[in-house]
């Protein structure tokens, strides 16, 4: 057994201080059992815990450690940062570059920059509102959009992972005006249009959804929300938070074109500092103050360490990246089934661009309650095994699994040579 006594300790003291141990829930291991790793240090593709343990790391932050840990040209560009200053609360360049870069690789024509994938969602849904004066939000179930109140109904991510039916704390008044309907269903969506069409203010996606593990749109999908809405006159906001400058250089929306009339990143944009970012057509975007009356604002906004970090990252992100990425994903996707064949365990591969996830099942999953019908069990049990051979996956069923350019075949060898064992294990859990 691996050694995580310091780690244990930790634990111990984070309990008495912090709810639960940790600062956001799917860190703290409740969904596969265990004592969280605290990590003392990453490189490359590795995270290294506060015991010396090391572990390729297919969790990447979540998403946004594209070119892996501790890049040298995001370390060089955070380091000059701060040597200028770490906030000045007044505008400066990299906000500037930053904003042109997203702009010159998505349909938005404008942006305002935030400090998490959840500001983003919540200032876009208040500027969908603002814009259409209009109060209904339509959203999925089982996509997560970040911890905004009118948008935890039926979420995914930590939401799905800890079974929270509701979240108290949220008021009946403030889902009231939120319509959730299942993923994938077409008809679902045409039905609350002709129920409540002029009262909906928008619809919020996943351009793909990750966060109740990968379920992609079906054909078109995407496409009938978005002419749905314009026949009606609500807005569609593309949450590309996850899937952003992380599965093409100009995320889903370079897979598949279909473009929002607002989106949302976060992420890789900040390139593993705080940074997230709404954006759309440039008649929305000027309801925004100061420009328009919609209010919205933020103290570290934009912040030239994140804005540094987020522009090396966009900036090493080349071609060449994103086919790394891609071929180490289907290594590692590849040897996981071919594991898992092999001992007889059900289960379903479902990518989208250079993410995947693997659900415990025999059937497809296209929407959140396919998706509740996988074994957990047998992913913790899958989950601990591959760890306990220095492989660290997410710790949910119902997350993607990240990988980076960073993987090379050393890191990907290891990962490969943990399957058969983490397979037998997910076997025994059957
Ligand atoms: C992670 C995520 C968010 C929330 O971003 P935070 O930075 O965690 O607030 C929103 N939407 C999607 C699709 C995400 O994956």
């Amino acid at each position: 057994m691996t050694e995580i006594d310091r780690s244990q300790q930790l634990f111990d003291r984070a309990e008495r201080m912090v709810p639960g141990g940790v600062n956001s829930p799917v860190r703290a291991f409740r969904a596969v059992g265990g004592t969280p790793r605290f990590i003392a240090s990453a490189h490359g593709p590795y995270l290294v815990d506060v015991d010396g343990n090391e572990y390729v790391d297919l969790i990447c932050s979540w998403g946004p450690m594209i070119l892996g840990h501790a890049h040298p040209a995001v370390v060089e560009a955070v380091r000059r940062a701060a040597e200028r200053g770490t906030s000045y609360g007044a505008p400066t360049p990299g906000e500037v570059e930053l904003a042109e870069e997203i702009v010159a690789r998505t349909p938005v024509e404008q942006v305002r920059l935030v400090n998490s994938g959840t500001e983003a969602t919540m200032s876009a849904i208040r500027l969908a509102r603002g814009f259409t004066g209009r109060s209904k939000v339509v959203k999925f179930a089982g996509c997560y959009h970040g911890h905004v109140d009118s948008l935890l109904a039926a979420a995914g991510s930590g939401v799905a992972t800890l079974a929270l039916p509701d979240t108290p704390g949220v008021t009946g008044a403030t889902t009231a005006d939120t319509v959730v309907l299942p993923y994938n269903d077409v008809s679902a969506v045409e039905l609350a249009f002709a129920e409540h069409g002029d009262e909906i203010a928008c619809v919020i996606t996943e351009a793909c959804p990750c966060n109740m593990g990968v379920v992609p749109p079906a054909p078109d999908f995407n496409r009938l929300l978005k002419s749905l809405c314009e026949r009606h006159g609500a807005l569609l906001i593309i949450d590309e938070v996850l899937t952003g400058f992380r599965v093409s250089r100009s995320g889903w929306y370079g897979l598949e074109g279909v473009a929002g009339d607002l989106m949302t990143f976060g992420k890789v944009m900040g390139g593993g500092l705080p940074a997230a970012a709404f954006g759309g057509r440039a008649d929305v975007m000027a309801q925004l103050a100061p420009a328009g009356p919609v209010y919205q604002a933020g103290t570290l906004s934009g912040n030239p360490l994140a804005t540094a970090a987020g522009l090396a990252t966009l900036r090493e992100a080349t071609d060449e990246v994103y086919e790394a990425i891609g071929r180490a994903a289907s290594v590692v996707s590849n040897a996981a089934t071919e594991a898992l064949s092999k001992e007889g365990v059900p289960h379903r591969l479902q990518t989208a661009g250079n993410l995947f996830s693997i659900f415990f099942t025999d059937e497809p999953v296209t929407d959140f309650a396919a998706a509740q019908r996988q074994n957990t069990a047998v992913y913790a049990a899958f989950f601990h095994a591959a760890l306990e051979q220095g492989v660290y996956l997410p710790p949910s069923a119902y997350e993607a699994w990240f990988l980076s350019a960073a993987h090379d075949d050393a890191a990907l060898d290891r990962v490969v040579s943990a399957m058969p064992a983490a397979a037998r294990a997910a076997a025994a859990a059957l």
